[in-house]
């Protein structure tokens, strides 16, 4: 699908991901932006995006949100891999169910999908898309692979097309959750200490956003199955270790680093290892520019700059 000269809805648009989008989306198609914001995200909005502030979680605004668009990006959810409240693990699915149902009512037929590698839980790395049978290990990955079931049905059953990504973890200017702004915020609590939860082994793919909001366009334009189901992510990754430490040298401290434990596991549901394999989308004409470490350093000196 050309992006060029479209109406495009993109939900959760005023968050990390969805802001880098819609700059992107922005420049060639009239982009709408379905978030129900929080004021201080206000100051990062494209002016040339018109926002509704609306809850995906009701039906009526996302069924009116829909209306007359060519394409629907649905990146709005609840972001923390370390999420324990199911009913935030219901609200992700909800949000997912709600759009496809506005779009069957709407005759919209097109839709990209933010998922996560995660869902691949611990299987061997490099993972390819084609992986499985997957056993999720976290009640987020659950709520992305259950999406990932719905939008497929729904492509198949009322001749849908989409592009579902599997996101490496994904850093750069405007990020708010993940490792390294966990451990700002605990270095900010305690300088001399930081915590690292598990022994620190944990190896993460991390992906720089604007590596990841081309990926998201190319691939959009040149794949062109029913259901399209792409990795994203950089070429290596970096250990949990090497993050905490990235961040003690960027906020020009000497913290210690406490391990809470002497295996490579932070919380239930932590995964020793986390690489998607990226072939499927370099084939489609796409490369990741950065490192995870250049990508981590990038998400930390934005977030240290940034006042607490
Ligand atoms: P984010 O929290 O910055 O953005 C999510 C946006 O969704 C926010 O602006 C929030 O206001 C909006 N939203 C949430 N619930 C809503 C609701 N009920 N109604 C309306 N708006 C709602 O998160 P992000 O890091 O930009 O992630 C975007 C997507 O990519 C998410 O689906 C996330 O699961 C997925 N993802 C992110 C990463 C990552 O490392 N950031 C990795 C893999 C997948």
């Amino acid at each position: 699908m050309k992006l060029d000269g479209n109406r495009i809805l993109v939900t959760g648009g005023a968050g990390f991901i969805g802001s880098h989008l819609v700059d992107l989306l922005a420049e060639k198609n009239s982009v709408t932006v379905a978030d129900n914001l929080s004021p201080d995200r206000r100051k990062t909005l494209n002016k040339k995006a018109n926002y509704v502030n609306i809850d995906l979680l009701n039906k009526n605004p996302v069924s009116e949100a829909v209306k007359n668009v060519d394409l629907v990006v649905h990146l709005a959810a609840n972001p923390l891999a370390s999420l324990t409240a199911s009913s935030e693990m219901i609200g992700n699915i909800t949000m997912t169910y709600n759009i496809l149902e506005a779009m069957k009512e709407n005759n919209v037929n097109n839709m990209a999908f933010a998922s996560s590698a995660i869902i691949y839980g611990n299987a061997p790395v490099p993972t390819k898309e084609s992986y499985g049978p997957l056993k999720p290990n976290s009640l987020y990955a659950a709520s992305k692979l259950a999406c990932e079931a719905l939008i497929s049905a729904y492509c198949h059953t009322f001749n849908m097309k989409s592009w579902v990504f599997r996101f490496a973890n994904v850093g750069g200017p405007r990020l708010r959750h993940g490792p390294a702004h966990d451990f700002i915020t605990k270095l900010r609590n305690n300088p001399s200490e930081l915590e690292v939860l598990g022994d620190g082994s944990q190896e993460r793919c991390y992906l720089h956003v604007a590596d990841c909001v081309d990926g998201i366009a190319r691939v959009i334009e040149n794949a062109d199955s029913p259901v399209n189901i792409i990795n994203l992510g950089a070429e290596d990754v970096i250990t949990i270790k090497r993050i905490a430490e990235i961040v003690i040298e960027e906020m020009k401290l000497k913290a210690k680093l406490k391990f809470t434990a002497k295996e490579p596991k932070g919380w239930k549901g932590d995964v020793k290892i986390f690489q998607p394999d990226i072939t499927l989308a370099k084939n489609l004409g796409w490369k990741p520019k950065r490192s995870s470490e250049e990508t981590v350093r990038d998400t930390v000196r934005s977030l240290v700059l940034k006042s607490p």
